[in-house]
């Protein structure tokens, strides 16, 4: 199969270099002999010489490895094409310096890179650059130079005369083969356009037909707008249409010498130079407007896309969102759910193990038992601990806790929630004290709520404050809010840690100066109940010198405070 395939695949390539060599010889061949003819015909120079502008186009559509291909089938169908005239040497000659012309086009865009899109403006410069400049400028020279020794012709005439017509033609011929595409001109001409084509040209056809009869007025500007207006709705192609059209009318009385208006009285060679600039001049503008339409469209097509690609993401970002959300309910939803199920059964483990504790039905026996079933109480309670806070935090984040706010005096709850402490802080040693300054502050709030959060701040100054430490709960009242503090002289927390407490199961790491354990809730529940409270959550610490954990909230209005 494989083997099949690569047979066929190099079969079609060389059937296509095959067709290319066959184009090429052809076309330039034809354009050479019939260029060639004309200026038979008419008897006069040539005006425009074609065959190379094709031969360059060719070499600029194809890829590097067709070029000595290519190079030959031109060369060898210019020597075809001269042999026609003239003798072996001369055909060799002339078929040695285009090829030189063209290659001096053709070699430096592609070694630029800037050959494979004749519709950005930095391509389109470049070609010109090098088309009306050095290449046929140099074949030119060459041409003079070789007119001179065989034929003691006059060097200047003959250089000129090359150098017009190659230049003209390769600046006309080589840009539209590049930019029109066979698909444009047939859209052009197919069914829903060509009604506004035909219009469109015969915008041409008037400036021609005015300005035959008006031709001894300097009306040829009329058209440019023509030209431009193709260009415009019809792209490189309506541009060059209306461009061949204005071509012909002027260049073929050129070439008989039968230019019509102020052009009449001059030289042959004269009328044909000013009408082959003219014709050059308004090709340049063609290839400028469509160059710049095209690259309006390229921004368009980039901008869409722009827009797609940023509405696509925004779109999935907002999924994205909800199904986090959704997901972090339903967590929510399942430990809510749990942890009620778990209650149950603890509470019948913590209730039976203190009626055994305390021997209500006749003494346990062995002193050991006692000494277990407190220990099964004790660690219930902490279980029991344990479940109510992840109850409550999951309650928080599922939006299902409840607040009964009501107004209460700040301090009494402290108070309560130090009491409750009290019996820690003296098994570790740590002097728990409330600020000198007690009146009572009032602020509208959930006791319950209130009582969770001193015990949390509470608990952890306790535990994390070795002996002979002092925590110290504190009031402030700033405007018509009231911070509460609860300042520890603890083992504290490293700075760069400080901002991911808070949220839950956080916990310090690497906290070597402490055995506690705990679940790392408790911070996220003061912090999410004081904000659901309308109150900030604020902690500073130095490590190895304290803590201090504020909270404010907003102080009962006075007005309340006196009634
Ligand atoms: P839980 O409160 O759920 O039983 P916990 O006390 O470890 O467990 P949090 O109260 O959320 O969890 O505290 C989180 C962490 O912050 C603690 O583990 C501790 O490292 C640090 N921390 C909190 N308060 C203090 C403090 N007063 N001094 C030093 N470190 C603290
Ligand atoms: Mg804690």
């Amino acid at each position: 199969m494989g083997h099949t395939s690569t047979t066929a695949s190099i079969a079609r390539r060389r059937v296509v270099s095959l067709t290319t060599l066959s184009v090429t010889f052809v076309a330039v061949f034809g354009s050479s002999i019939g260029v060639d003819l004309l200026s038979r015909w008419t008897g006069s120079i040539d005006g425009i010489w074609l065959s190379n502008a094709v031969f360059l186009a060719i070499f600029l559509k194809h890829g590097r490895r067709d070029w000595m291909a290519i190079a030959i089938a031109g060369f060898t169908a210019n020597v075809a094409a001269d042999l026609v005239a003239y003798n072996f040497t001369y055909a060799v000659t002339f078929a040695i310096l285009n090829l030189l012309e063209v290659l001096i086009v053709a070699l430096p865009l592609r070694t630029m890179v800037l050959d494979r899109d004749f519709t950005r403006s930095s391509s389109l410069i470049a070609f010109y650059a090098l088309a009306v400049g050095p290449a046929p400028g140099i074949a030119a020279l060459l041409f003079g130079a070789f007119a001179v020794i065989s034929e003691h012709t006059q060097f200047f005439p003959a250089a000129i005369n090359w150098y017009s017509s190659d230049a003209l033609g390769l600046a006309i011929v080589t840009p539209p083969l590049m930019t029109v595409k066979w698909s444009d001109v047939k859209a052009m001409f197919g069914r829903d356009q060509i009604a506004g084509t035909c219009l469109l040209l015969s915008t041409v056809l008037g400036a021609i037909v005015l300005n035959f009869f008006l031709r001894n007025y300097p009306i040829a500007f009329l058209f440019f707008p023509a030209v431009v207006l193709l260009t415009f709705q019809r792209g490189f192609a309506g541009g060059t249409a209306a461009l061949l059209m204005t071509s012909a009318y002027l260049l073929v009385p050129a070439l008989f010498g039968q230019s019509s208006g102020a052009l009449h009285s001059h030289s042959i060679r004269e009328q044909i130079t000013v009408v082959q600039v003219f014709i050059a001049v308004l090709s340049f503008s063609v290839v400028l407007v469509g160059a710049a339409l095209e690259e309006r469209r390229r921004l368009g097509q980039w901008l869409a896309a722009a827009i797609a690609r940023a509405e696509n993401s925004r779109e999935e970002a907002l999924l994205a969102k909800e199904s986090a959300e959704k997901a972090n309910r339903s967590k929510s939803m399942f430990l809510a759910n749990m942890s009620h199920e778990l209650r149950t059964p603890l509470n019948a483990v913590i209730g039976f193990s203190e009626m055994m504790h305390s021997e209500i039905f006749g003494p346990l026996g062995d002193r050991r038992y006692r000494e277990y079933t407190g220990l099964i109480q004790g660690a219930g309670k902490h279980l029991l601990d344990l479940i109510n806070d992840v109850l409550d935090m999951s309650k928080i984040e599922a939006g299902k806790q409840e607040l009964h706010r009501e107004r209460l005096n700040i301090m009494d709850v402290v108070r309560d929630a130090l009491a409750m402490m009290q019996e820690q802080a003296a098994a570790g040693q740590v002097a728990l004290e409330i600020d000198a300054n007690t009146a009572p502050v009032f602020i509208q709030a959930d006791r319950r709520a209130m009582k969770q959060i001193f015990l949390n701040l509470l608990s952890n100054a306790v535990k994390f404050t070795p002996e002979g430490g002092r925590v110290c709960v504190t009031t402030q009242t700033e405007g018509d809010r009231v911070i509460l503090s609860v300042r520890d002289t603890g083992i504290g927390i490293p700075a760069e840690q400080i901002y991911r407490l808070g949220n839950p199961f956080v916990q310090v790491r690497n906290n070597a100066g402490t055995t506690q354990t705990g679940t790392g809730l408790g911070l996220a529940l003061v912090r999410a109940l004081t904000e659901m409270h309308d109150g900030t959550f604020r902690i500073e610490s130095i490590e190895g010198q304290g803590t201090t954990v504020s909270v404010s909230f907003p102080a009962c209005a006075r007005e309340t405070l006196a009634a």
